[in-house]
């Protein structure tokens, strides 16, 4: 080809929709934490494809499950059975205490899955009437892009001009589960939140937000679904974000590192009382459950309940924690994280989130702004203590930089 990263950009501005807005940066190789662009040139992956990367890139397990399975069958659509799909739901199942799986690709997938059956099993067990429903949301929640779920969103770029929404949800302010009380009534089938908000700038509610939550929807016969998404199979140092208060919600949605960043898989799991209201020909996707999906996703419940991913992810939680708390004051005005996850809200005076990660990748460090001076950072669950640090010694030299 021969194409220079600024050919790249030039070609991709002119003919893709303009949907996202890229940093400069054109990557065409990854290994463990790291990528390198068109020229050479090595970058510190500190976003991870937001979490879907946990794994690393050309992680040796997840290739080697892929292309054997790659060599055999890669699609048979759910029109028939495959040799992969019964091993890896019910492992996937196993590994986080639930009956059953119904798999998809994509996060909104997922998310647009646990809407239909929670509706389904408000209808059908709880006795909401036909058109009823209600979902309890939290503001500030990311759940995907698709019609359904813009519509209860609170950014007004995701929504605005799309309408009309999709009606049934009511939207409280997210770690205030004496709102999600308020807002429960008899036509409420589920509450659907982020055990950890992702998107919002990694926001960790309180540590007796979840376990209320679990109260209230038990006591009101409500469904407790938790997006995983972001949060879950590894990315805060358990496989499930919940786990950190010990909560267990009615079903998980997972997506992103469930796929091992080889392809989008995705899931909804929970229990037979609650996936068993969903009868053929009601719900599916001719992706979902592919035998490749199966192949690595049976490599990835392995990997994170043998592999060293989850301890890494602590362990160096630890060292990210402890070296954001000490940026704090010196042009970072406040950070929090939980495992290899981190939100840094740096002084509006200095940058732009969006500047600061322009800056950062000319340091060599991918990051990735949320909203006005936030960025957020999710290395891959591999990144070494000497790379971690050294990708934060190109933030504090950013920051230094921009302070001069
Ligand atoms: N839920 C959460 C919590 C997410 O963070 C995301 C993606 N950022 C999604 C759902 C949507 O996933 P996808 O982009 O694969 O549709």
């Amino acid at each position: 080809q021969g194409l220079s990263s600024a050919d790249h950009i030039e070609l991709a501005q002119s003919r893709s929709a303009h949907n996202y807005s890229p940093l400069p940066v054109v990557i065409a190789e990854g290994r463990g934490a790291w990528v390198t662009d068109v020229e050479g040139k090595r970058y510190l992956d500190c976003l991870a494809g937001y979490s879907a990367m946990n794994f690393g890139h050309h992680n040796p397990d997840l290739l080697a499950a892929a292309h054997a399975q790659i060599d055999r069958v890669t699609l048979t659509s759910r029109a028939f059975y495959n040799d992969q799909f019964g091993p890896w739901v019910s492992s996937l199942a196993d590994m986080v205490g639930k009956e059953k799986v119904l798999p998809m690709n994509t996060g909104a997938e997922a998310v647009e899955t646990g809407i239909k059956v929670a509706r389904k099993w408000g209808y059908e067990v709880k006795g909401v009437p036909e058109n009823q429903a209600t979902i309890v949301v939290a503001g500030a929640n990311f759940h995907g892009r698709t019609t359904t779920i813009i519509s209860f969103s609170s950014d007004p770029e995701a929504k605005t001009g799309f309408g009309p929404y999709t009606p049934g949800f009511r939207s409280v302010a997210y770690g205030d589960a004496r709102a999600i009380e308020e807002a429960i009534d008899d036509t409420t089938v589920a509450v659907l939140i982020e055990p950890v908000q992702g998107e919002a700038g990694v926001i960790v509610p309180s540590a007796d937000y979840l376990p209320r939550v679990r109260e209230i929807c038990d006591a009101n016969r409500v469904l407790f679904i938790a997006d995983e998404v972001q949060s879950g199979l590894g990315r805060t140092g358990t496989i499930r974000a919940c786990e950190h208060t010990g909560v267990v919600p009615d079903a998980y949605l997972f997506g992103k590192a469930l796929g091992g960043g080889i392809l989008p898989v995705s899931a909804m799991v929970a229990d037979e009382d609650v996936l068993g209201v969903i009868q053929p020909g009601q719900h599916g996707s001719t992706f979902g459950g592919n035998p490749l999906a199966g192949a690595v996703g049976q490599t990835v419940v392995r990997m994170l309940t043998e592999g060293p991913y989850l301890e890494n992810a602590r362990k160096l939680g630890e060292v990210l924690r402890r070296r954001l708390d000490a940026f704090v004051g010196d042009g970072v005005v406040s950070a929090r994280s939980i495992g290899l996850w981190a939100g840094v809200d740096v002084d509006p005076a200095l940058a732009s989130g969006k500047e600061l990660c322009k800056r950062l990748a000319e340091h060599g460090v991918l990051v990735k702004d949320t909203h006005g001076s936030t960025v957020r950072m999710s290395p891959p669950l591999v990144i070494s203590e000497d790379d971690l640090n050294w990708g934060l010694d190109r933030f504090a030299e950013v920051i230094a930089e921009l302070r001069a």
